[in-house]
């Protein structure tokens, strides 16, 4: 089994992380995650520099002493949430080569994030996992556009990667103790930009790789080819990230293409939202057809006299102690046990699905 050496940890790949944005994943505590086999989490510097903001939390002793996980945490920089605020609507802010300039909502307020200062975030917060600020396109823009997101990107991994080495001599961090830094990969659907911004950054000595820009098109289905492209540019023995992959499906065909670390806020929403993911049967095949794999849904009328568990094999507290028949009973009445229990669910099904890809891998 692969492993990646974070401070004092060995952390098995591949990984699934739930994205805690804000430091918590909706409705469970830092013990339920524990309970359900995670041994890491994405946590977003971007938001948690605003809300509660870097000082409310290292007055409170840092990420893992505020939110409670003595796990793992990876940060993400903000370079996709600012991209994907300011296309949303361009009156939240705008990108120079400097950084990331936006107005938070509902604030006058104006930010700058640049590259450095990202890392500064990232750093106080105490994250294990850092990642450095990218300029993210979307797969439909133009080449031009392209081309400027990987001169930027590489421009900001070098004043990243120097603002990393600053920390790490300010706080005189032990080598033991110093946290990972991770790079991402911009150039949209264009092969030859991904190549120029995977060796730009491979000479600068990242620990590991992020897929850049949304790795699926806009009816869902993954870029498979520019995913297999950019693995093949980065050598086997480092990590690469595909941010946003959390459909069980698309992680097993990432896997498959050589990604080992993976990070959604799917599993977590789609239980909330009722949508509980199944085996079709127990130790079924996991093959790049998917038909191992079925969503079912908790707002199904044959649900409610249902013993069996929701998936075979599952040893959540619902399919291990109680019925789904409750599972539904909680849904209808809208209790709050509902998404607590139903998320325990999903992120059970994504670890123990992960602990297949280790043991076959
Ligand atoms: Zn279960």
């Amino acid at each position: 089994m692969n492993c990646l050496s974070v401070r004092a940890h060995q952390l098995p790949l591949p990984v699934f992380m739930p994205d805690a944005t804000f430091g918590y994943v909706r409705t469970l505590s830092a013990a339920d995650l524990k309970s359900v086999g995670l041994e890491a989490v994405m946590m977003n510097a971007f938001h948690l520099m605003q809300k509660p903001g870097t000082t409310v939390i290292n007055a409170l002793g840092g990420l893992q002493s505020f939110s409670g996980w003595n796990g793992l945490i990876m940060t993400d920089s903000g370079g996709f949430q600012a991209y994907s605020l300011i296309r949303q609507n361009p009156k939240f802010g705008s990108l120079n080569d400097k950084g990331i300039v936006f107005f938070p909502e509902g604030s006058q307020r104006k930010l700058l994030l640049t590259p450095e200062k990202s890392i500064q975030i990232q750093f106080s917060l105490g994250s294990d996992i850092l990642i450095s600020l990218d300029d993210c396109t979307d797969i439909s823009a133009s080449r031009a556009e392209q081309e400027q997101s990987v001169n930027r990107t590489l421009a900001w991994a070098k004043r990243a990667m120097q603002e990393y080495d600053c920390q790490l001599a300010s706080r005189k961090t032990a080598p033991s103790e110093r946290p990972l830094i991770f790079g991402v990969i911009q150039g949209g659907g264009e092969a030859d930009l991904r190549k120029k911004c995977a060796e730009g950054l491979l000479e600068l000595g990242f620990d590991g790789f992020g897929f850049g820009g949304w790795p699926l098109d806009d009816d869902s289905n993954l870029l498979i080819d520019i995913l297999a492209i950019t693995r093949s540019l980065v050598p086997r023995q480092f990590p690469i990230h595909a941010l946003g992959i959390g459909h069980p499906v698309s992680l097993v065909r990432c896997f498959n293409l050589g990604y080992e670390m993976f990070d959604c806020a799917l599993p977590t929403r789609d239980a909330r939202h009722g949508r509980l993911y199944a085996m079709t049967e127990t130790n079924t095949n996991l093959d790049e057809n998917g038909k191992w794999f079925k969503f079912s849904y908790i707002n199904n009328e044959d649900n409610t006299r249902r013993e069996k568990p929701i998936s075979p094999g599952c040893t959540c507290p619902v399919c291990s102690q109680l019925s789904v028949g409750f599972l539904y009973h909680l849904f209808k009445m809208r209790d709050a046990n509902y998404a607590r229990l139903a998320t325990m669910h999903n992120l059970t099904f994504m670890t123990q699905l992960i602990g297949r890809l280790r043991n076959n891998g």
